[in-house]
């Protein structure tokens, strides 16, 4: 099965390069979401040419979706022969802008030097492509399999995912009975396998002051100075004691296996909008901070909160007139699958056979996905896996490999074959 599924995936090679290129051509730029119902369409004709019955799934009424802007999702399945597991591969369709500095059209899907250019060919164009290659071959050398196999592509991941597969697991479809194993095709590398990611919490503080004339600003109280005070805290006592928590999470890159929080933004005073370079003469009577903290799988949500507010209660004691809210902005829980659950064990071996290696297990800093279809869809049998190096996503220039597609196609395969061949169905 291996080398006959091998030898469908090379003969499919130039498919695969194609079939990259094509899906890089649709902009599909979020925000705000351009060009999602061409892109979904295109795959979803594809898969339907290839027997599986495919379905377009609006995300009504979520964040940005519009009758301009439509967050069309496709998801497409093919039955097997008879009852057994079902085996779901969701990609995201998704990409962010382009961005400055690019030599090459980062929608013009350029094939060069062996690689397929262009905004998402790394994140994630390139391992949609490759699960779809490595499941037509699947399908070519074992048209016999029990169970079904699922192909979605979602939109909105890079803003949350809301419209995508949150929307879709809300409906059920990224639970049991009808998913159990999930295959996200990201670009963690062709020879790692993504267990999880931390947690995240956002949060906006804001400082509260009293405006009077910038001449006299002992009359008013400045939000400004307030902050500074949060953030000389968050300086002297938070970020040390972050440091310090370690986790046994294995997160790439290994700056990230410990407590990190980011001060995403910081306004205060009088807007600049309204008169560009020149400041009013006022005491600032706001300010206010966005703060992006992620956090382990050993912490707890709570803890991570009343760890900013016991700060921020200290200083209302100590601080003559501080006063502060702070607002919930965005929570999501660490996950990590366990490493002998059956999808880790499936694609491992996949690793092993075209790689001669152990796969590297490891935990994305940031979230995707997986945190929906853990939390919406309560199934646990879910990584992220596909070609591509990581630390192109976003970037200009950024590329796929077409070797490390067609190897990632591989494991992918091996996979299927031992979920759906050996697992011995349900
Ligand atoms: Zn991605």
């Amino acid at each position: 099965m291996i080398d006959r599924v091998a030898k469908a995936i090379d003969e499919r090679a130039e498919d695969l390069v194609q079939l990259t290129a094509d899906l890089i051509r649709f902009p599909t730029i979020n925000p705000p979401g351009e060009a999602y119902t061409p892109c979904a369409e295109f795959l979803g004709e594809r898969l339907r040419r290839h027997g599986f019955t495919v379905g377009f799934i609006r995300g009504e009424g979520t964040p940005g979706d519009t009758d301009r802007y439509p967050r069309t999702n496709v998801v497409a399945r093919i039955e097997g022969r008879g009852a057994g597991p079902v085996v779901h591969f969701n990609s995201h369709i998704d990409v962010v802008e382009a961005g400055e500095g690019w030599t090459v059209d980062p929608f013009g899907g350029v094939v060069r030097d062996g690689r397929v250019y262009g905004r998402g060919a790394c994140d994630m164009k390139g391992g949609l492509a490759a699960s779809v290659i490595a499941v037509e071959a699947f399908l070519a050398v074992s048209p016999d399999f029990f169970g079904a196999i699922e192909i979605s592509g979602t939109v909105d991941e890079e803003s949350g995912g809301f419209g995508g597969v949150a929307y879709l697991a809300k409906k059920g479809l990224f639970s049991r009975p009808r998913v159990d194993h999930v295959i996200i095709p990201e670009p963690l590398n062709k020879d790692r396998i993504c267990l999880g990611h931390r947690g995240v919490w956002w949060a906006e503080i804001e400082t509260k002051g009293r405006i009077a004339h910038g001449s006299m600003p002992f009359l008013g109280d400045s939000a400004v100075r307030h902050m500074g005070a949060v953030l000389h805290a968050f300086e002297e006592e938070l970020f040390p004691a972050l440091d310090r928590k370690r986790t046994k999470m294995p997160v790439v890159p290994e700056g990230a296996r410990r407590s990190t929080m980011n001060i995403n933004s910081i306004h205060g005073g009088q807007t600049e909008d309204f008169r560009p370079g020149l400041p009013s003469p006022t005491v600032p009577d706001t300010c206010r901070l966005v703060i992006d903290r992620r956090f382990l799988l050993e912490e707890k949500i709570d803890e991570v909160k009343s760890e900013v507010v016991a700060i921020l209660d200290r200083l209302k004691r100590e601080r003559a007139k501080f006063d502060y809210t702070i607002n919930d902005l965005m929570e999501v829980l660490p996950t990590m699958t366990e490493r002998d659950a059956p999808v880790v064990t499936a694609v491992a071996e996949g690793i092993r056979h075209i790689f001669g290696r152990e796969p590297d297990y490891v935990i994305s800093p940031g979230t995707y996905d997986q945190k929906h279809i853990a939390r919406i869809g309560h199934l646990h049998d879910c990584i992220a896996y596909g070609p591509g190096i990581l630390d192109l996503a976003h970037q200009p220039d950024e590329w796929v490999g077409i070797d490390d597609m067609v190897q990632s196609a591989n494991v992918m395969a091996i996979g299927l074959d031992v979920l759906l061949n050996r697992a011995g169905g349900h």
